[in-house]
């Protein structure tokens, strides 16, 4: 084992903190003196804004073991926990909180080994890097300094190490191909093995998922098919199967798309079953494909190494650098850059180094034949398997720059979400930080702004000076976006002085907003307001915002006219790239248009009647006090009528499927509802249905609890159920809240009492930390309990022990916004009404936390709802037989002590 490093260690959770100081003692302290100690010396600690968060001193920084990590690993997985970083390097796992201070000076000793030895994998720049960091006076660089050689040669930079993308011929069209059931089932077998245990339901959902792949009969007609497969059936290989066939066979191109990141990794896994890793000539066959902001941007980079990032975030840009060149796709966010590097960092510096804002240039960059983004680009292009998420799918549909690449055979797993994902993608919001955004786009950098940003006007420089009436058309536009929000807009609303007619809008939406507001108790949160009756004031200013958006959509408009013309007739001096480059300039161009187009018609309704097809408020956002963004919202009232003339319209088989794809009330799966969900019935087309249930024996191995005696309300009941139950369970348990107040009042409650039984407890919204490292966190520690809101009520995926109890704080009702109410009203004529359609969402959410709880054969567990009064409609969310038990939080207690089905007594309902 290697020799501590003899530096001082800091170690600091809810149950206390630990000093040991470089001559080998460990002692507890107080919070007040770790901060003295750490003011004195650097210190060595294990994610320096958690430690700060939990001592309270914000400013502590030290010798963090996982900066080092990203220096010495990077692109290497690791969980950020003690725990973690000891498994991650081959150390022995402390089993006290007072043996974390010798393990980070351990694992500090074993990472300079690494650094040191022959075989270090990630050798390669690292001397380099080293010496930037140095300049830059990154704690760590003194310390490794002794241990990283000098290489003999001088070390390529970055850039010149990444590879280039080949172009490639554009794939032919599919050919027309049908697949007959016994074929689909047969590849099934070979796919799931040789002596795989045969599945029913599997085969029978594979079957279905092969009429989809069938030619299309007539235009705009597509093959549609609603699957709903319960957990544990194998939809996953069910689909693949009927996929890989079709694509074997016709040569054509299959998109999966997922609504979370888990999916997307569990498909990747599961396609090596169909699909090698590479073919013969190199190509991948299944490729991940995200939205551009996802990706690294070389540019940025390069901007940020070169001086355009400081102090820490130039940092993090050095680490960054590292993990690009070890990175298998440049995928920042869910990829294989650790989700905990950002918040390390504190500042947005990832988000700031993809390309956010569509600023690319294209075949006018210089590292475009290497870039992240055209490279995944192409891949998907020659690909059988493209795995993307719901908002790409949608979006490269409404606005993709290539038709020969959209996706014409679709198949929409987490089918549930498609409406979701629907909703945002093709919304309109006319704020200030979506206009700033829009000023920058066409300004570029201003008043001593750093960064490589340009304006229309340095992107398009030769079409400028080539094309007189191209270059008058940028100019115009350049000041027109004059009267667009410019920096420090937000504060300058708020001391009541706007400048220009768009902020004078947003001044008027700010102040009918907070008119209008009775939220009190929510006080500090976003507050919105509906459309209706607004003063004259307010409308007046949206006439002359309208008038000022329309004289900016003019010149663009005609500079993509005139890059038409050019790209017609194009003068000698455009070569391939720079044709590339004016096609990428009017493909962002179109989308600005579009843009512009839509605020326009948004701002023309106010004050006039209000249009039935869509819902638009006016809204504030806030965070703790802060306000963040001001502006109008427009969404559809059914957003996939729009999806279904985008998405479904230009494809010829798309499936969507979910193991909650209906509502189950109590007469049993609606699947009418289901296929007006679809949006299949916009294009009048009947989508086949199937259904195929889970093999889960959810009678024996799963309760639901309903605690009857916790008052609504109380925050001191709530918190003392949550600590009693995390202890019964003895950790393992999933905590879900409909509020983030509520969720930060109960853990300030409870964290210390369950850190000093041994017991961690995360949360979102508290911890400094992402949603999805807490999820690793969580699922690598069978002791620790996480609480969160929305986004872990299905975006997590624990199978086994880590989670055997999930606990809502109540009956998960609907938030009372605009927009959810004016759904309530459209659906008043539905079957069951307005209140029909509040028991679906609540039914829906119930089944999609209840889905967290049992995800394998083997597992097994409680789901408690803290609710005095659950209503009997709202059971049939759970699966057929799991038995439901009103019962006391001490009843419950022991039944969660003992595990499933140890007590008996109690009088059970079932769902
Ligand atoms: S081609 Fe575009 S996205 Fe890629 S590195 Fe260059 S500027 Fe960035």
């Amino acid at each position: 084992m290697s020799e501590p490093l003899p530096l001082p260690a800091i170690h600091a959770s809810h149950a206390g903190t630990w000093l040991r100081d470089s001559n080998g003692s460990t002692r507890g302290c107080s919070k007040g003196e770790a901060v003295m100690a750490a003011a004195d010396t650097p210190l060595l600690l294990l994610n320096a804004p958690l430690v700060a968060n939990r001592l309270g001193y914000p400013d502590l920084s030290g010798l963090d073991l996982l900066e080092l990590f990203a220096f010495v690993r990077p692109a290497r997985f690791c969980v950020p926990t003690p725990k973690g970083l000891a498994e991650a390097l081959d150390l022995a796992v402390p089993d006290s909180d007072d043996e974390v201070p010798l393990l980070l000076q351990r694992a500090a000793a074993r990472m300079m080994e690494i650094c040191e030895s022959t075989d270090w994998a990630e050798r390669d720049v690292a001397w380099s890097t080293l010496q930037s960091l140095a300049r830059l006076r990154w704690p760590w660089a003194q310390v490794l300094a002794p241990h990283v050689r000098k290489p003999e040669r001088a070390e390529k930079w970055l850039f010149s190490r990444l590879p280039e993308w080949e172009e490639a011929p554009e794939r032919a069209q599919p050919q027309q191909v049908a697949l007959d059931e016994l074929a689909v089932e047969g590849h099934l077998e070979r796919l799931t093995g040789e002596g795989a245990e045969k599945r029913e339901g599997q085969r029978l959902f594979a079957r279905g998922a092969g009429s989809v792949f069938a030619p299309r009969a007539q235009d705009k007609r597509p093959h549609v098919l609603l699957a709903q497969a319960g957990t544990g059936i194998g939809k996953t290989l069910g689909y693949l199967a009927p996929a890989s066939l079709w694509a074997e066979r016709s040569g054509g191109t299959v998109w999966v798309s997922t609504y979370t990141k888990n999916l997307q990794r569990q498909l990747r896994r599961e396609s090596t079953r169909a699909w090698p890793e590479r073919r013969a000539d190199g190509s991948r066959p299944v490729v991940v494909r995200k939205g551009r902001e996802n990706y690294l941007c070389l540019l940025n980079l390069e901007d940020a190494l070169q001086g355009g990032f400081s102090g820490r975030p130039a940092i993090l840009a050095q680490l960054v650098a590292r993990w690009a060149a070890y990175s298998q796709d440049g995928d920042m966010i869910g990829g294989d850059l650790p989700g905990w590097l950002g918040t390390l960092f504190r500042k947005r510096g990832i988000a700031a180094l993809t390309d956010q804002r569509g600023e690319c240039v294209y075949a006018g960059c210089p590292h475009y034949r290497k870039c992240f983004i055209e490279r995944s680009a192409r891949a998907s292009a020659q690909a059988d398997l493209v795995i993307a998420n719901h908002a790409l799918v949608m979006v490269n549909a409404a606005r993709g720059r290539d038709h020969a690449q959209r996706p014409t055979r679709i198949v929409f797993d987490e089918g549930h979400h498609v409406f979701d994902a629907a909703d945002s993608t093709f919304s309109a919001a006319l704020t200030g930080q979506e206009t700033i955004e829009l000023r920058r786009w066409i300004v570029g950098p201003e008043r001593g702004n750093r960064g490589r940003r340009r304006g229309l006007a340095a992107r398009l420089a030769d079409i400028a000076s080539y094309d007189e009436a191209g270059g008058e058309a940028i100019k115009a536009a350049v000041a027109a976006a004059q009267d667009l929000p410019s920096d420090g807009w937000l504060a300058r609303l708020a001391d009541g002085t706007p400048m220009g007619p768009l902020e004078a809008l947003l001044a008027q939406v700010r102040a009918t907003t907070y008119a209008r507001d009775e939220s009190g108790q929510e006080a500090g949160y976003g507050i919105e307001t509906e459309t209706a009756s607004l003063p004259g004031e307010l409308v007046e200013a949206a006439g002359t915002a309208a008038q000022a958006l329309a004289a900016i959509r003019t010149p663009l408009m005609k500079l993509a006219g005139r890059l038409e013309a050019v790209m017609a007739d194009a003068p000698d001096w455009l070569d391939g790239q720079g044709r590339a480059r004016i096609e990428g300039a009017r493909h962002s161009l179109a989308w600005r248009i579009d843009l512009l187009a839509a605020w326009e018609a948004l701002l023309s309704r106010l004050g006039g009647p209000a249009d039935a097809d869509f819902v638009d408020w006016l809204a504030v956002d806030r965070n703790d006090a802060r306000e963040f963004d001001i502006g109008l919202h427009r969404h559809w009232v059914d957003p996939m009528k729009p999806f279904a003339h985008t998405v479904l319209e230009p494809a010829h088989g798309v499936m969507l499927t979910s193991a909650t794809l209906t509502d189950r009330g109590e007469e049993g799966p609606d699947w009418p509802h289901a296929v007006a969900r679809s949006g299949a019935t916009h294009l009048e087309i009947a989508p086949r249905t199937s259904q195929s249930d889970s093999p889960f024996d959810y009678a024996n191995r799963a309760e639901v609890l309903i605690v009857t005696d916790i008052r609504r309300g109380d925050i001191a009941g709530l918190a003392g159920a949550y600590a009693r139950l995390i202890e019964a369970s003895d950790g393992g348990v999933l905590g879900l809240f409909t509020a983030i107040r509520r969720m930060r009042a109960v853990h300030g409650r409870i964290a210390d009492r369950l850190a000093r039984a041994g017991l961690p407890l995360y949360a979102q919204h508290v911890d400094p930390i992402d949603t999805g490292t807490l999820t690793d966190i969580f699922r690598d520690d069978p002791r620790a309990s996480l609480l969160g809101t929305d986004a872990l009520r299905d975006g997590v995926d624990v199978p086994g022990r880590s989670l055997r109890c999930v606990v809502m704080e109540s009956v998960p009702w609907p938030r009372p916004t605009i927009l959810h109410r004016a759904r309530r009203a459209a659906a008043a004529d539905e079957p069951g009404g307005a209140k029909g359609h509040d028991d679906r969402i609540i039914r829906a959410r119930l089944a999609q936390a209840f889905g967290r709880l049992i995800r394998t054969r083997e597992d097994a567990g409680h789901f408690v709802v803290l609710s005095s009064a659950f209503p009997s409609r709202f059971l049939s969310a759970f699966p057929d037989g799991t038995p439901v038990i009103r019962l006391t939080l001490a009843e419950a207690l022991q039944r969660v002590a003992h595990g499933v089905h140890a007590v008996t007594g109690s009088e059970t309902e079932s769902a």
